[in-house]
């Protein structure tokens, strides 16, 4: 076992080699001595295993007590560690820097035994006084020292030379490198990089023509290591440089990382045109270098930068580097910074764990059984949102600092919390991690009730995030009073790589939505247009006369049927689950079932039907396997099903995403319609786009698998290709688009509402709810008009914002945003007696209104 001393062990230097020592101190003794005392290098070093001793290096006694039974010194001492004194005269600066190095130095001599072996950095500084810019100067050439430091490291040399020890001397270039010691800021590479950090200016003397010899600080300390260890290496001196560049070359790789900075040539007169070392010598010992300037100063740069918290707050990885044989599976994890302790939970399924945050420390926990959803919420945006995803076994999830997070265990789970810094159970909630509830009872129960975990179409497990619009109130549950209590679920759109269907992260209780429904389609003069013109093309399309079965599913208020009514078909069926639309359709003497469509409502159905309508109700279902079968059960052997639903190309395309809500729990696209039917005994025969509800798809379905296809069909199915509808990224290009929107709607808002004191919105439809509760708008608009009188008197869910009828209306030619925008000319145009000023929500959508 060998003695290693680190004389001056908290440096700048001192604290990479200990680093570099730290994997060795089990089977050498390695010792830390510097005059100062550091807090938290001090308890770095004792996790690292190497002792620590406060001392002088004019202080004889304590040398002797530390060195006189060394095997290795490293000589890191000397005036950069003696805290600079302003009042120091150069004179007394220079006594000083003399006084430590030369007479501290052969203290040291004097201290070590013969057996020990001195490992001394000196620096290229000796060269200084060569007046012309010299490359590629050599080991043996003459030193030309003109400053008290360079002359203390040539003497220090002689004096190590002189002793009977033996010894290495490396003469090292400017060491650069990010570390904590903020006294090594200045070093030039270091001093750009944190002016580029901060978009500042460089100055560059003389053109920054000056040369320099680099190198960095991880390669000195190994370096210094690999000499030390090397028996073949004595009595030598080496010049320990790595790339030789101009100070402007350095300056140019800056401007490169970060375009914001400036450059700025002076003529100033640089002290000397600089020189470079020769580092041939050390290169033939085998040594490699492993770092370079543009990457050290890229790391320094983004150590430094401050950089918003984007989508990045909690990233979820798989292990890389996958090795699979007989026995099993090895993979790898490489984590984003070191750890040094590892927590070992376990938790039952059903539990949550953290309903915390770490102020300083991220976290990173890897998933070794089990499952759990992870819920997060950036601390620091106070419009931002809470996020959930599922983590899965064999997952590494790395949560950043100040992002709440709750973890609600969906399985018997166990995982690793590999931790840097610490993390006593006695310090919780003080230092280390701070309570935050993120998710309570109420939440981790719906979590665990209503979270789906594979494809509603498919099954697929491996579905990927689209976008999260945060925890939002069922859309169409307006509340009584602003103080009702609102639940809320994750409103997320995820999307399936197998069968390409865009669905909802979660699937809220029908009941808890369909049970008394305030969307009334009658309210709308353009949808009752619609299904007139609807059912007069079918009429005559598929030759229904006063025979003819026509049943319609989610029939609401009788709209989709009353047309076929009026003109003579008298059998005629819908099928409503809300109580009170099937009432308002039965007065309105529509034979209306009160139920939805499943297996056990089939029986008390007539089946055989010429047409089965399904308008707006496919993005509804849950359990659209069922939906669909007992469609097909109902349908004659001739008869045709048409279904309208929201096109998903429409909502990609026009950036609609307020058509994502809990009551749609599928965003359709022919593809994945095609998909789906193909599972099914029937044929998707036609298709056709319609512009109900800003873009929507209607498509035509007959029994059986020997149908013949409209050509249509083939045509919408390229051009939903071609847009990229079965490409992973053009829903992440939705998502980042959205993001975009946010910000500009936030911004609009602002400016709106710094204009005019006064704002009211037109119309609360569910895609209000979803923008208002996105956009966190509340107190910007007093209160919202509704043609609906169902929805009169209550208030949107999240945000609170009243809804009244345009008779209540006391405010006069006040801008008017219209949030039902798919009605606005109609809402423009009916309603220029309340205002002049009417504004397309989605024209604040722009970065200019
Ligand atoms: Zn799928």
């Amino acid at each position: 076992m060998k003695k290693i001393v680190i004389l001056g062990g908290l440096g700048y230097l001192g604290t990479e080699l200990c680093r570099v020592y730290s994997g060795e101190s089990w089977r050498n003794k390695i010792i830390a001595l510097d005059s100062r005392f550091i807090s938290e290098r001090v308890s770095q070093l004792k996790d690292w295993n190497i002792e620590f001793f406060q001392g002088h290096i004019l202080d004889k006694s304590f040398l002797d007590n530390h060195l006189s039974d060394a095997d290795v010194l490293h000589h890191l001492a000397g005036v950069t560690d003696v805290a600079y004194v302003k009042t120091d005269t150069k004179y007394e600066l220079d006594e000083r820097i003399r006084k430590i190095a030369i007479d501290g130095t052969n203290n040291v001599l004097k201290s070590i035994a013969k057996k020990c072996k001195i490992i001394f950095p000196s620096t290229h500084v000796v060269f200084e006084g060569f007046e012309y810019a010299k490359k590629n100067i050599k080991e043996q050439e003459t030193p030309k020292p003109v400053l008290m430091y360079a002359k203390s490291k040539v003497q220090n040399e002689i004096d190590i030379r002189n002793s009977k020890n033996n010894y290495v001397i490396l003469r090292l270039g400017s060491v650069y490198g990010y570390s904590l010691d903020t006294m090594r800021i200045n070093i030039m590479p270091n001093l750009f990089s944190k002016i580029t950090s901060q978009n500042g200016t460089i100055k560059l003397f003389s053109g920054g023509k000056q040369l320099k010899s680099l190198v960095n600080l991880i390669d000195v300390a190994r370096c210094m290591k690999i000499v030390e260890e090397n028996e073949n290496i004595n009595k030598e001196t080496f010049h320990l440089v790595n790339e030789q560049t101009t100070v402007r070359e350095v300056a140019e790789i800056c401007k490169k990382i970060n375009p914001k900075v400036n450059l700025e040539v002076t003529d100033d007169e640089a002290p000397n045109m600089g020189y470079t070392l020769s580092n041939k010598k050390l290169l033939k010992t085998g040594f490699k270098f492993l770092y370079n300037i543009k990457d050290s100063i890229k790391q320094m740069v983004d150590q430094w930068s401050f950089k918003e918290n984007k989508n990045n707050l909690e990233e979820i990885f798989g292990g890389t580097n996958e090795f699979i044989d007989k026995r099993g599976k090895i993979s790898n994890y490489e984590l984003p910074e070191p750890v040094n302790l590892i927590g070992y939970i376990e938790s039952k399924k059903g539990t949550v764990r953290a309903n915390h945050f770490h102020p300083i420390q991220e976290q990173k926990c890897l998933l070794i059984k089990g499952q759990f959803i992870s819920i997060y919420k950036d601390l620091i945006n106070e419009k931002s949102h809470r996020i959930t995803h599922i983590v899965n076994e064999g997952d590494l999830i790395v949560t950043k600092p100040n992002v709440a997070h709750a973890m609600v265990f969906t399985k018997d789970s166990i995982f690793l919390n590999l931790v840097r810094g610490e993390r006593e159970h006695k310090n919780y909630g003080i230092t280390h991690t701070l309570p935050y509830n993120l998710v309570d009872s109420k939440d981790r129960d719906n979590l665990l009730y209503f979270y789906k975990f594979d494809c509603r179409c498919c099954g697929n497990i491996n579905l990927k995030r689209v976008i999260s619009l945060g925890f939002q109130p069922l859309a169409n549950n307006l509340t009584n009073s602003r103080k009702d209590y609102v639940e809320k679920f994750p409103l997320e759109m995820n999307y399936c790589e197998n069968c390409h269907n865009a669905q909802l992260s979660i699937s809220v209780d029908s009941k808890k939505m369909f049970k008394n429904y305030i969307y009334l389609s009658s309210t709308s003069t353009i949808f009752r247009k619609h299904f007139e013109d609807a059912a007069k093309k079918y009429i005559k399309k598929f030759k229904l006369n006063n025979k003819s079965y026509i049943i319609d599913i989610g029939s609401n208020d009788g709209i989709g049927l009353i047309p076929f009514k009026n003109s003579g078909i008298k059998r005629l069926l819908g099928v409503e689950p809300a109580k009170n639309l099937s009432k308002i359709a039965i007065k309105k003497d529509i034979k209306t079932f009160n139920g939805f469509l499943n297996k056990k409502n089939l029986k008390k159905i007539r089946k055989n039907a010429d047409l089965i309508l399904a308008s707006n109700v496919f993005a509804h279902a849950n359990d659209l396997k069922s939906v669909a079968e007992c469609m097909i059960e109902l349908l004659s052997k001739k008869g045709t099903i048409i279904i309208e639903v929201q096109y998903l190309l429409n909502t990609l395309k026009d950036l609609t995403f307020d058509n994502i809500y809990h009551e749609h729990y599928n965003y359709w696209s022919l593809t994945s319609l095609l998909y789906f039917f193909s599972k099914l005994k029937a044929t998707i025969v036609n298709a056709e786009k319609i512009n109900t509800h800003g873009g929507s798809i209607r498509i035509y379905i007959k029994k059986g698998k020997k149908n013949k296809i409209n050509k249509n069909v083939k045509k919408l199915l390229y051009e939903e290709e071609k847009f990229g509808i079965k490409k992973f990224k053009t829903y992440k290009a939705f998502a980042e688009r959205i993001f975009q929107i946010k910000k500009n709607v936030t911004k609009n808002i602002k400016k709106l509402k710094n204009e005019h004191s006064n704002i009211i919105g037109y119309g609360a439809p569910a895609k209000a709810t979803t923008a208002l509760n996105f956009f966190n708008i509340n107190n910007e608009i007093d209160l919202i008009i509704e043609d609906n009188q169902l929805k009169h008197g209550k208030f949107v869910p999240g945000v609170n914002i009243p809804i009244i009828s345009k008779k209540k209306l006391k405010y006069k030619n006040i801008p008017v945003l219209v949030l039902a925008w798919n009605f606005f000319e109609d809402i423009k145009k009916n309603n220029t007696q309340i205002s002049n000023n009417f504004i397309n929500i989605k024209s604040l959508e722009k970065e200019k209104y």
